[in-house]
């Protein structure tokens, strides 16, 4: 079968509401490129009737593939399983709210036409997301980029384009546990980076909520960085040091004053100052130790529960 050159990836979990409008735009754009093209919508386990709404949608465009996965996997994994069954020589995974404007996929075509591997899209109005949303994202960066070896360039989300074989590479990358950011990032090649202005959703409720931010935050430093366990190496030097300037000084002050038995307070800080910063390590090294452990169990990203495209139903009739 001829493959197909754009793929679209859009992961989908409760948009109904937004889904019609979605495919109603990105198939404007799409169809004025003249190219061949796929949609791919993958149903992370919705709870209304996005799948319903995605099937709908098939019937009236042969080229919307739809995945039901098993259940709600997280937009990682629908991620994940997008690129697997993407066939397109550019793949570009979008946000299915309409906050990645479809528009911008013009332009990816263009640069990639330059000769660049990754076209990036960059934020530079974040105005649609919260002041605190902003400032957790600005900080997460930071912090990120300080501790891995390979840095996410700032404000930009999954909304890219990607040649066939970047995502080959991608699919490479063994581990079960996903942050697609840093993985994106990872692969390198060469990359182009193009400006737009992030719209606000256009129908729906974000599923990112403040806990599961920080969650996500914390996979994608702890899946790029030992930097976390290496520290305690310098926390640990830095408390014996003092530890043992401080044990000097005690020592001449007895030689020379004598015994000065008070210090009930300072003993009682010292001892709940240490028993805290050992419990943040181990919890650190526990971080890590989990991590090993859901990797070790080598599960698959996500289940497919069945995969409807319309393409490869055609193809296989007309070989039977
Ligand atoms: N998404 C998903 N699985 C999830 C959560 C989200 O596939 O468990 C999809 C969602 O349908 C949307 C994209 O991921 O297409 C981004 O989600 P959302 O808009 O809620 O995140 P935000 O833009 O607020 O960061
Ligand atoms: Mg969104």
């Amino acid at each position: 079968m001829k493959n197909k050159l754009i793929s679209i990836i859009c992961p989908c979990y409760n948009e109904e509401q937004v889904l019609g409008l979605f495919a109603k735009r990105i198939t404007a754009i799409l169809e004025s490129t003249n190219r061949t093209y796929e949609i791919i919508f993958v149903n992370d386990g919705s709870k209304d009737n996005t799948l319903a709404k995605a099937k709908y949608l098939q019937k009236s465009n042969p080229n919307i593939c739809v995945v039901n996965l098993s259940r709600n996997f997280g937009k990682e994994a629908a991620l994940t399983a997008g690129l697997d069954i993407s066939t397109g020589e550019v793949v570009i995974p979008i946000d299915a709210d309409l906050q990645d404007p479809p528009e911008l996929i013009l332009e990816f075509l263009k640069e990639w036409e330059k000769g660049y591997d990754v076209v990036l899209a960059k934020r530079v109005d974040r105005s649609s997301d919260s002041w605190a949303k902003k400032k957790s994202a600005e900080l997460f960066y930071k912090i990120h980029n300080m501790m891995a070896h390979v840095d996410i360039p700032e404000n930009v989300g999954d909304y890219r384009l990607m040649t066939r074989r970047v995502v080959n590479a991608i699919q490479e990358l063994p581990e079960n546990q996903r942050f697609m950011k840093g993985i994106f990032s990872w692969v390198g090649f060469k990359t182009s980076v193009i400006e737009y202005k992030r719209e606000s959703r256009q129908a729906g409720h974000t599923s990112f909520n403040g806990w599961k931010l920080w969650n996500f935050a914390l996979d994608g430093i702890t899946g790029f960085s030992t930097a976390p366990l290496r520290i305690w190496l310098y926390i640990g030097a830095l408390i014996s040091a003092s530890a043992f300037i401080y044990g000097s000084v005690i020592f001449f002050k007895t030689i020379i004053q004598g015994v000065d038995v008070p210090g009930y307070a300072s003993m009682f800080t010292s001892i709940l100052f240490l028993g805290g910063i050992q419990l943040i390590g181990i919890g650190v090294i526990g971080e890590y130790v989990g991590r090993m452990y859901m990797e070790a169990k080598r599960r698959p990203v996500y289940i497919i529960d069945e995969v409807s495209n319309p393409a490869v139903e055609e193809a296989r009739d007309s070989n039977d």
